[in-house]
């Protein structure tokens, strides 16, 4: 199995560049922000729980979303390689992926990290509010929140991998073909 984690702060473009990753390779995608979303739009328990932290900018509690992860690794056993969009976000969610991983016999392959700088995300967050119907990107101050959630919490997922020599980063500036382009080269160079 050839697992991906796409790694970067929000607005970057994992989501843009995962859809064609996956289009391409055949990857399983497992997104948690669309997982979580698909929750909140079931009206389900979990959705219930999650919609407050995610309306505020904060991440939902590790435990909520460390289940929905393992589900859906069961419910996609067969697959080829799982491409990892918005997971993990914080160590403790990267160490249980590791112990999930390890308990079917695969791991963590590639962490692929978009770079941005943060005027950029914002711009970019403000343009997609316009578009995405998210109730968690209408405001700039939850942008804000966000992305110091990633400085504060998610950049340790990063540094967790790269002990392992598992992280390239690439410039997440440019055109999206571009970019895509170099995201495929470092996959072709290891799968
Ligand atoms: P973005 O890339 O803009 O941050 P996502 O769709 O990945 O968007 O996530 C939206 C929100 O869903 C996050 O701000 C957070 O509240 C919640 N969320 C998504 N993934 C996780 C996760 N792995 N752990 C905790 N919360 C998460």
């Amino acid at each position: 199995m050839f697992n991906l984690i796409l790694f970067g702060p929000p607005g970057s473009g994992k989501g843009t560049q995962s859809e064609m990753l996956i289009s391409k390779y055949g990857f399983k995608h497992l997104s948690t922000g669309d997982l979580l979303r698909s929750e909140i739009a079931n009206k389900t328990d979990l959705g219930l729980k999650a919609k407050s932290f995610m309306d505020n900018g904060q991440l939902v509690p590790d435990a909520v979303v460390i289940g929905m992860v393992d589900a859906a690794i069961n419910a996609n056993k067969q697959a080829s390689g799982f491409l990892f969009d918005g997971f993990p976000r914080t160590k403790a969610q990267a160490i249980a992926l590791d112990e999930l991983l390890e308990s079917h016999g695969t791991a963590i392959s590639l962490v692929l990290a978009l770079d941005v700088p943060e005027e950029e995300l914002i711009v970019r967050m403000i343009n997609r509010a316009k578009t995405s119907g998210r109730s968690d990107d209408a405001d700039e101050a939850v942008q804000k929140k966000r992305i110091s959630v990633y400085k504060n919490e998610t950049l340790a997922v990063a540094e967790h991998y790269a002990a392992f020599d598992k992280v390239i980063t690439l410039n997440g500036l440019g055109q999206i073909d571009g970019i895509f382009s170099s995201l495929c080269k470092e996959i072709d160079a290891r799968a």
